[in-house]
Parts: structure tokens; C-alpha cells; sequence
């Protein structure tokens, strides 16, 4: 079995979940705007490291939404994510921190790494290069909010970047913020993470691996205010039985990839 960063955090998140999604096939819809245009920004992001016009990518790749029925947050529109993303890339151009060796091998770095009983782990790193000359691992992210930079060491306990330090070796990991907002603002930042971290996660990865091949899928519903965490899941419809809450959230895709895995379990 093949497991990935997005299953484990969801099953952590919380297992019910996780059964919907990858033994059920119930998975969110993909309508909503920011993630869409994250996807878009990050292909301009290559074509910049490959000295072709960034800007034309993002509006090609932005434009096959333009008339699409999406869901903006508050305040945000096509147009306004556009021109937003538009000046990130020549805040990006201007600051010329980060360098990518060879961008055919050094973005979207597809990483494997193995684990007991027969099972693997995959990762695709965002990109392999230099942050000011120094060499990391780097994650790219399209917000409208800044990384919060306090208490100091804060980002040395990002799950994401500790999952892409064990899945490389590398200690060094940095992100690079991506911030959509009234004057949009890119942060640059940079930890370490210690191998005593790398080892805790390889363990925490293969306990959660043997929760998932054992069937545990308990919810865990986090009914308490404000930490609710059923209010952002996108499997509520089907733990409150509200159709019409699983109409406008989910699709159901049986016979999905994810679920080819459920022969070696049920076998
Ligand atoms: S609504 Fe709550 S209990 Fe149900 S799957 Fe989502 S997080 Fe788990």
C-alpha cells in the first residue's frame, strides 16, 4: 500500500474522514477559487524558473476558470486574484532569492521512501534549490493571510516541511509565503529540523500506517467550541445525514485509485 502526506494528516485529523474519502470515494469538489488559483500560481511559478513569461501563464492557466462557477472568500473575484498574482510574480522577479539548479529535475520532486511491510510512502517535494544561497527544500503557499512568524521556532513544527525533511534527509526546509492581500507581500522563511524530529515522524508514519491497515476509523469529531474541527470538514453532510450538505460539497468517485489498495486489505 502507498501512503501520501494528505492521507496520513487526514486520517490524524480524523479517521471517520479518511474512511469517506479513501475506502467510501466521497471527495470534496474542487470549487473552491483559492485552491484552484494556488494551483494555477504554482505552474507560473515554473515557467519563471524555466525563463518563459510567468505572467502568461497565469493567465492562461487562471483563465480556463474564468467563467467557472467557483467559490470566492469574502471579498475575493477572478480579476482581483489575477492582478494579485500577477504582482506576487514581480515581487518574486525583483527579490531573486531562491534558485532552482535545474528546473526539469528540481520541481516537483517526486520522492519514495519505504516502510514495513511492504508499504511505501510518496512525496512531491514543491522544489529542491537555494534559499540565499543556502541549499533546501523548498514548499511554496498562496494565503490571504501572513505565516504566523511567533513564537520563534514556530515553523520548525510545520508537519508539511518535517514530512519533506524525513522523506529527504535534508534538515534544511524553507516556505515561501505567498500572501494575496491588500498589498500583497511574499515571506521567505527558513528552519531546521532536528533528526530526533525526522525519526519521531518516520514513527508517527508507520503507527498510522498500521491504524489504517488494522481498519481503526473511529471520528474524532472535535465537538467543542471554537475547536470544531466538523464545522471546515467536508465529509459533514454525511456524519449529520444532510443530502443536501453532501450535494454541494462532495462527489463520489467508486473505483477511484485510492481505493485499489482495499483488494490487499480485503484479500
Ligand atoms: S464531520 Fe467531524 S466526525 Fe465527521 S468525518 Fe468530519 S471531522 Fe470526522
Amino acid at each position: 500500500m502507498t501512503f501520501s502526506h494528505t492521507q496520513i494528516s487526514q486520517y490524524l485529523r480524523c479517521p471517520r474522514s479518511y474512511r469517506y474519502r479513501y475506502l467510501d470515494g466521497w471527495q470534496e469538489k474542487e470549487t473552491k477559487a483559492s485552491l484552484l488559483f494556488g494551483r494555477c500560481f504554482e505552474r507560473a511559478l515554473a515557467a519563471y524558473f524555466f525563463g518563459e513569461d510567468s505572467a502568461a501563464t497565469l493567465f492562461k492557466e487562471w483563465g480556463t476558470y474564468r467563467d467557472a462557477n467557483l467559490e470566492y472568500s469574502k471579498g475575493d473575484s477572478w480579476d482581483r486574484m489575477a492582478h494579485q498574482g500577477v504582482h506576487l510574480l514581480e515581487l518574486f522577479a525583483r527579490d531573486d532569492r531562491i534558485s532552482i539548479r535545474d528546473p526539469r529535475k528540481d520541481l516537483q520532486v517526486k520522492v519514495t521512501r519505504s516502510l514495513p511491510n511492504d508499504n511505501d510512502f510518496v512525496g512531491y517535494i514543491d522544489a529542491l534549490g537555494q534559499l540565499d544561497k543556502t541549499h533546501c527544500v523548498i514548499d511554496w503557499k498562496t494565503t490571504t493571510s501572513r505565516y504566523p512568524e511567533e513564537p520563534a521556532g514556530l515553523l520548525a513544527l510545520d508537519p508539511q516541511l518535517i514530512c519533506y525533511s524525513w522523506i529527504t534527509g535534508l534538515s534544511e526546509v524553507a516556505v515561501v509565503v505567498f500572501v494575496r492581500k491588500q498589498t500583497p507581500e511574499i515571506q521567505y522563511l527558513k528552519t531546521s529540523i532536528s533528526e530526533e524530529q525526522r525519526q519521531e515522524f518516520g514513527r508517527l508514519i508507520e503507527a498510522t500506517a498500521s491504524q489504517i491497515q488494522a481498519g481503526e476509523f473511529l471520528p474524532h469529531s472535535g465537538i467543542r467550541f471554537p475547536q470544531n474541527g466538523c464545522v471546515s470538514c467536508s465529509h459533514l453532510g454525511l456524519c449529520l445525514g444532510d443530502q443536501s450538505l453532501i450535494d454541494s460539497k462532495l462527489i463520489r468517485r467508486p473505483g477511484a485509485s485510492d481505493l485499489d489498495w482495499l483488494d490487499q486489505l480485503e484479500g
